[in-house]
């Protein structure tokens, strides 16, 4: 009879285990959408083959391409991928340097006009801007031509920035890179509160989860009172970030495993599909 019950137990935590087993692969297959995605120039790009296998290995189906310059941008459009959708940015930058003066330069507010002009674009970003350097005219002008063509801004940006931003122009629509890095949850879930259309992405945000690898608890309510306003992101701002790409992914993937399902799928995947679907076939 022991033997039996043993027996038993032992199936039946076989049974458990196999039941975890079938959950977990549906759970490390979710989506996701790249929200911080850079294809850039310098010092090469990193094959386009070698990209797409990223992605793919990721399970990567959508990204918020915007490079420096456009071009990587445009490689990936052109190169119309199955199993990947790409929705393109123009990224106000020519070179690296543009990043501590482009607020100002008129040359760069041309270069995005023309850019526009491709006819694919669904926001302008990501680029810099800190406090008051946000009433720079350039900066002004590019949240103005945003707002009138209905596309979004990808900022990477601290709280007075994004305020004066939105102040620009109360239509904008940001998409809030790396939400604050390190600002309290207290006072992102002010500024959620404050400006409706204000998405947060996440890349190289603290906090989110304890060296346990648990999901911090004021995260777990953020995501609770805001799952639909949060995207997940790469950010390959330089060649490493790609060789630690499988390795971002599934950080998210384990916090995203935490969470109630529809939060997970809405931070992985569906935020960006309500902003910028439905899909479009390159
Ligand atoms: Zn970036």
């Amino acid at each position: 009879m022991q033997k039996l019950v043993k027996r038993l137990s032992v199936a039946a935590i076989a049974a458990a285990v196999l039941a975890l087993g079938a959950q977990a692969p549906a759970q490390e297959r979710l989506p996701i959408f790249d929200a911080h995605l850079h294809y850039n120039s310098e010092p090469a790009l990193l094959p386009l083959d070698k990209v797409l296998e990223i992605f793919q290995r990721n399970n990567v189906r959508g990204i918020l391409s915007t490079s420096r310059p456009n071009i990587g941008t445009h490689v990936l459009m052109d190169a119309k991928a199955e199993n990947l959708w790409v929705v393109p940015f123009i990224r106000p930058y020519r070179t690296r340097a543009d990043i501590q003066t482009w607020f100002n330069d008129p040359e760069i507010f041309a270069m995005v006009e023309e850019e526009y002009k491709r006819g694919y674009y669904r926001g302008v970003g990501e680029f810099h801007i800190y406090g008051k350097a946000a009433h720079g005219e350039i900066a002004k002008q590019l949240v103005r031509f945003a707002a009138e063509r209905d596309l979004y801004i990808h900022a990477h940006c601290d709280e007075e920035a994004l305020e004066i931003l939105y102040a620009h122009d109360k239509r904008a629509k940001i998409i809030w890179a790396h939400t604050g890095f390190s600002l309290s949850t207290a006072r992102v879930h002010e500024l959620m509160e404050k400006y409706p259309s204000l998405m947060g992405e996440l890349s190289f945000r603290s906090g989110i989860v304890e060296s346990s690898g648990k999901l911090s608890a004021d995260w777990k309510i953020l995501f609770s009172r805001f799952s639909d306003r949060f995207l997940l992101g790469s950010d390959t701002w330089i060649h490493e970030r790609w060789f630690q790409y499988d390795n971002i992914m599934n950080g998210y993937r384990g916090w995203l495993a935490q969470l109630p399902d529809d939060q997970a799928r809405r931070i992985a995947y569906s935020n960006a599909e309500r902003l910028f679907g439905p899909r479009r076939v390159n």
